[in-house]
């Protein structure tokens, strides 16, 4: 079965930025219609008309997805627009600051905690209820190949994707007898503004550095793009995935796959 997203309706968190950006894009050639999410109003509406060039419907709404009343209404206003939710990526997300743990801030890991896990516990929350109800739907939450390594300097960051797995297993078994599907997809390291900011942080400002450094995690030599990270999600949000429940998918190019020497 080729991919095919003709029909159906997919809510995107994180629908501004880079991944988010590049799944709607991808979503939007299979023929979905789509709500995308952000706290970012302005990127947001820069963002819109690309996709929906693609001949697709698109509404946007910003929303802060570690808001609980922000994540409701989200999921209000996509059934008052479209009357359902098929397909859902679960997947705004900040780096946040680096820090070694035994110094790192109390309130900057509470920060990175709630958008990251919280807002991924928020969204599915919210959204699982309208697909069981549906009896059918898909979600992939955004993990990353720190939800299953250490990443020395990012401990909440790294906390939170490790939750992001396990929200996921769990929300898996309880939904997958009644119809919905819940998956994770772990990036590696992407070429997106996150990846720069991070970049940033850890080599004293050179990006390109650090770039080079960090395509060598990869068994590929490279860094990924975000649109290689979109086709995943697109296919785990299809029917030709229908067997696939509970899975924490790598589009890492190998790197969780082998230790590199
Ligand atoms: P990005 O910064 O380009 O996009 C993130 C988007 O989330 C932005 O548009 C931002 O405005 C939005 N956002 C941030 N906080 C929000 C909030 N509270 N409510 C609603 N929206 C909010 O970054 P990206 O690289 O596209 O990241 C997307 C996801 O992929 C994140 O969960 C990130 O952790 C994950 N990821 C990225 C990489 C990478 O290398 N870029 C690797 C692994 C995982």
């Amino acid at each position: 079965m080729s991919v095919s997203m003709q029909g159906k309706i997919a809510v995107i968190t994180g629908g501004a930025g880079s991944i988010g950006h590049a799944t709607a894009l991808t979503l939007a050639a299979a023929g979905a219609d789509l709500m995308l999410v952000d706290i970012n109003g302005e990127a947001l509406a820069a963002r819109r008309d690309t996709v929906a060039a693609l001949g697709v419907r698109v509404e946007t709404h910003v929303a802060d997805v570690s808001k609980a009343a922000d994540v409701a209404a989200y999921a209000a206003r996509t059934l008052s627009a479209y009357g359902r939710i098929d397909a859902f990526f679960n997947n705004a997300g900040i780096e946040g600051k680096l820090g070694p743990t035994e110094e790192y801030d109390e309130a900057e890991f509470d920060r990175i905690i709630a958008v990251n896990l919280k807002g991924i516990f928020l969204g599915l929350r919210h959204v699982l209820p309208v697909m069981l109800r549906q009896g059918h739907g898909a979600i992939v939450n955004t993990g990353s190949i720190a939800s299953e390594r250490g990443l020395a300097g990012a401990c909440a960051y790294n906390a939170s994707k490790h939750g992001v797995i396990g929200l996921t297993r769990t929300a898996a078994s309880e939904v997958g007898a009644r119809g919905v599907r819940v998956n994770a997809v772990m990036p590696g390291v992407i070429d997106t503004p996150l990846l720069e900011a991070m970049l940033k942080m850890m080599f004293k400002g050179d990006v390109d550095a650090g770039k080079r450094v960090l395509g060598k995690v990869a068994t590929q030599d490279r860094i990924g793009k975000p649109s290689e990270v979109g086709e995943v999600v697109t296919f785990l949000l299809s029917d030709a995935a229908a067997f696939v429940n509970g899975a924490a998918w790598a589009v890492d190019g190998g790197a969780l796959s082998t230790i590199r020497h």
